[in-house]
């Protein structure tokens, strides 16, 4: 999209003002003298977050054992409440989705469920740039079946350390390829991979394929109704604004309910003979059948709050101002950053650019530091990305143009001069 953008600050000013979703800023806690630029990471408190997460305790001193019977079983039952709200986000529908576990314990649930390997089909495949704890996981499914990590991930590479080449999986599914894992968008390049024309390439293979969607979820629009994955993971602390280790997200495809899951447990039984507490597992023959114990009520809570946000405004309104928050921040880069040596890297295209921004520099993390101390809240990623999330729900146009300005500070007076280059752990 074309936007007609202009330097200078009064411009900035100009776009929050014609912005629809700027009294959204006020439902969030921000600090006055901050720029909170890492919602990719981990979202603010929203008060709707705060409000429900208080009202659990309540619920909890209240009730204590009750909890689980009051309002027809609603908190027994409290994925399916939450699911309800998650699943427009995605595109699914509610019995597909289950909110449980964490990324990570929900791609071993999945892959332990759909990773089948015969002596003909056997290999996972996956991409070199995929966040690492998606690839342990891989690789020690691989181990239970007894089989060598070497000879059964296959992994596809990418030409350039930033973007993978979507032709390049499609030639790598190849006959004894059983499963893919892929991410949705890349976390540290924003690339946003086609899943509609991944999954109609996987299936027409007979290979069932499952997405990341850790960096789109609540960041851009997904429609599995039409897309169709196998399954899919994710996490809701970071767009979705959660809260740290909040529960995350599973889609099963219903064409899949009656499979068993790799990894069972009570609350995956019917519900009608879950306290029987038979010695035979019973499926749930819906996404909630994929739980494995009792929902951890104050790290689900929050997002019963906040997820009323998402659906009021939709996900269309949130991705058009997201485009057009990271498109002003290119605009930025490009007329006043690039003589100091930062570089988008990134996708420009809308159709293949995700939340965030990629921004590289050779002294990426003492810049990254030294914004830090210049009250702007980034987060580094190794060997050189600064990656800047400005996010629709509470970041303004005018927060971008100040970004830039103390980028340009800290470029232009050498100021990242200061910062060690020794890494501390968390950044
Ligand atoms: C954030 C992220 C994770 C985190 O996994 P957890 O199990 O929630 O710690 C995993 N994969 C990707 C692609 C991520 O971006």
């Amino acid at each position: 999209m074309e936007y007609n953008f202009k330097d200078g600050l009064d411009f900035a000013k100009e776009l929050d003002e014609k912005d629809d979703l700027k009294e959204y800023r006020n439902h969030f806690y921000l600090k006055e003298d901050e720029i909170y630029m890492d919602g990719n990471s981990l979202g603010l408190a929203s008060k709707e977050g705060e409000k429900s997460l208080l009202k659990m305790l309540d619920i909890w001193k209240e009730e204590a054992i009750k909890i689980w019977n009051i309002e027809n079983g609603k908190y027994h039952q409290y994925s399916k409440h939450i699911a309800k709200k998650m699943a427009p986000l995605v595109g699914a529908n509610e019995n597909e989705v289950v909110i449980t576990g964490s990324t990570t314990s929900n791609i071993h649930q999945a892959i332990s469920t759909f990773y089948k390997p015969t002596k003909e089909r056997y290999k996972i495949l996956v991409d070199d740039l995929n966040f690492a704890s998606d690839r342990y996981a891989v690789d020690s499914q691989i181990r239970i079946h007894g089989l060598k990590v070497e000879d059964a991930v296959k992994v596809v590479k990418s030409d350039d350390g930033k973007y993978i080449n979507e032709d390049k999986i499609i030639e790598a599914m190849t006959e004894d390829v059983s499963l893919i894992l892929l991410p949705t968008i890349l976390y540290r390049s924003s690339q946003i991979l086609d899943m509609k024309r991944l999954t109609e390439e996987a299936h027409k293979r007979n290979i069932i394929i499952g997405f990341d969607l850790c960096h789109a979820i609540g960041a851009i629009e997904i429609d599995f109704s039409d897309i169709k994955p196998d399954f899919a993971v994710w996490c809701t602390y970071k767009y979705l604004s959660g809260g740290p280790g909040s529960i995350a997200g599973l889609y099963i495809n219903e064409k899949h309910f009656e499979k068993l899951p790799g990894m069972a447990g009570w609350y995956g039984n019917k519900l009608e003979t879950q306290f029987q507490l038979k010695q035979e597992f019973d499926h749930q023959e819906d996404a909630s059948g994929w739980q494995i114990g009792t929902p951890s009520l104050f790290s689900m809570a929050p997002l019963d709050g906040v997820l009323d946000i998402f659906n009021e405004i939709g996900m269309k309104k949130i991705r058009e101002k997201s485009l057009k928050l990271t498109a002003y921040f290119m605009y930025l880069v490009d007329n006043k950053l690039s003589k100091y040596g930062y570089k988008i890297d990134n996708p420009r295209e809308d159709r293949k650019r995700g939340g965030h921004i990629c921004l590289t520099h050779n002294k990426a993390y003492q810049i990254s530091v030294a914004l830090r101390d210049l009250g702007v809240i980034p987060d580094f990623r190794e060997p050189n990305v600064i990656r800047i999330a400005p996010i629709a729900l509470y970041n303004t146009f005018e927060e971008v143009y100040k970004v830039v300005e103390i980028l340009e500070k800290i470029a232009a007076e050498k100021i990242y001069e200061e910062y060690s280059e020794i890494r501390k752990t968390v950044i």
